[in-house]
């Protein structure tokens, strides 16, 4: 054979493999990919599942014995759908109470303040905190009326831009207004909308610094108490609260597997948090990630799917008061985070799926993204980069690459942390929509030959 021919039949055969490995995994996994989402969206049983879960157990606050219900009920189902490895992993949780409290407009006039308190806040002396109030549009604000702050009750009047920036408020104004000598902090609800509802959430103290009680007021409340402020009338709000801190208690991280028939020690870890905070039912944050992620599972197996390695669905447990389901997953599984090829994670509701972000290497996003050409049927397609989410946050940090579920996020910061997160507001079909798109990803990453590339690690 001449070197000619050598060279132009090698270019030949580099012709023919070119193409097929371009279009490997789009192409190789379509037909599978269709009959998933085709068989998602015939099927309810997320939603039915969910409001099953949601109605009967209530919101599920790490250290209640809702959360434990709950886990026992999804260890109990996954069994009857005859997923493998069914079990909880134990977890010790921090656990809070709110006990009862109260927030008065005491002066210009008297109004009940519909209230939430912080999680993790302290409790007022059981007379409450009656004081002055200030009002407050930003920390520098606050800085510039740090003379007037002492002795009263900061309030952070912030308008919601987007939830990591407005967050910030709720997340650390009780250690900023106690550094300028505040008694309590108030926060405007972290929401771009309101029905007079108060939303809760986490709230940080520092070591240095005084601890002082802090809650979230209404929208509508916050905004009043600064127009009476600019009106020059004099507020005074009584705050009573009576949350304490208690001991640890156990919990567990909740999951169930289908075993890989090729590779059973490789991982596709998937789900959201079971436990949520005290308010509403927590349909929605995050509920729906664990029912999308499981059902995902289940379909799989109706459809006779067996992927080549594991796939593993996931109930974080203790997300909202403390990450210890996420940080729990990641010191109990050590030994094999290296065998994790993905991890995926929803916890922005189970809205209309978008598609996904991704926390990796650049290589594993070009795989992804043709993963994601298998979903743009739906418009659950885009994936793009910088995700992840709380819990797998602690893998990613040991090198596991990671995904976040996107979706439509225009009503999410609606009913976050508030009475109003239940059933009722999302939509079957955008659940089974959510359902298929985790499907396709866990399933095609979970049974491709090739391994999705991974970054090398920062802090193993
Ligand atoms: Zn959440």
């Amino acid at each position: 054979m001449s070197l000619r021919t050598s060279v132009s039949s090698a270019l030949v055969a580099l012709a023919l493999a070119q193409p097929l490995a371009a279009q490997s995994v789009a192409d190789r996994y379509r037909a599978d990919a269709n009959r998933i989402i085709d068989a998602a969206l015939k099927d309810s049983t997320a939603w039915n599942r969910l409001a099953e879960m949601t109605e009967t157990y209530g919101n599920r606050l790490s250290g209640t014995p809702a959360l434990e219900q709950a886990i026992d009920w999804v260890i109990a189902k996954m069994k009857d759908d005859g997923l493998q490895n069914v079990r909880g992993e134990r977890v010790m949780v921090p656990v809070w109470a709110r006990g009862s409290e109260s927030a008065q407009l005491v002066s210009p006039r008297a109004q009940n303040l519909p209230m939430l308190g912080l999680g993790g806040s302290i409790a007022t002396p059981p007379a409450g905190i009656t004081a002055d109030v200030i009002v407050v549009s930003s920390f520098s604000d606050l800085g510039a009326k740090a003379a007037q702050a002492q002795g009263k009750i900061v309030l952070y009047d912030v308008p919601f831009t987007s939830y990591g920036e407005t967050v910030q408020y709720r997340g650390r104004g009780a250690i900023e207004a106690a550094k300028v000598g505040a008694v309590a902090a108030l926060v405007r609800s972290v929401t771009p909308y309101s029905q007079r509802t108060p939303h809760t959430g986490g709230m940080a103290y520092d070591s240095t610094v005084r601890r002082i009680p802090a809650a979230a007021i209404t929208v509508e409340d916050a905004e009043m108490m600064h127009r009476m402020q600019t009106r020059g009338e004099r507020i005074r709000v009584k705050l009573v609260m009576s949350a304490k801190a208690l001991p640890d208690a156990p919990s567990r991280n909740v999951m169930g597997e289908i075993v890989g028939s090729e590779k059973p020690d490789e991982v596709v870890v998937f789900g959201g948090h079971i436990d949520s905070w005290d308010v509403g039912r927590g349909a929605m944050d995050d509920g729906g990630g664990v029912v999308v992620a499981w059902e995902a599972v289940r379909l799989l197996q109706r459809l006779g799917l067996k992927p080549r390695r594991t796939i593993r669905v996931v109930g974080w447990t203790n997300e909202e008061n403390g990450g210890r389901g996420g940080q729990g997953y990641r010191d109990a599984h050590r030994a094999d985070v290296d065998k994790h090829v993905l991890a995926i994670e929803s916890d922005g509701g189970v809205f209309k799926p978008q598609g996904f972000s991704f926390g990796g290497s650049d290589a594993a996003l070009e795989i992804l993204k043709q993963i994601g050409t298998l979903l743009d049927r739906i418009g659950a397609g885009t994936i793009v980069k910088g995700g992840g989410g709380a819990d797998i946050a602690p893998i990613m940090a040991l090198g596991v690459p990671g995904l976040g579920l996107n979706v439509d996020g225009t009503k999410y910061f609606w009913y976050h942390h508030t009475e109003a997160d239940t059933i009722d507001k999302l939509d079957p079909h955008e659940m089974a929509l959510c359902v298929a798109t985790m499907a396709v990803m866990a399933y095609v990453v979970a049974d491709m030959p090739e391994l999705l590339p991974r970054a090398a690690a920062a802090t193993r």
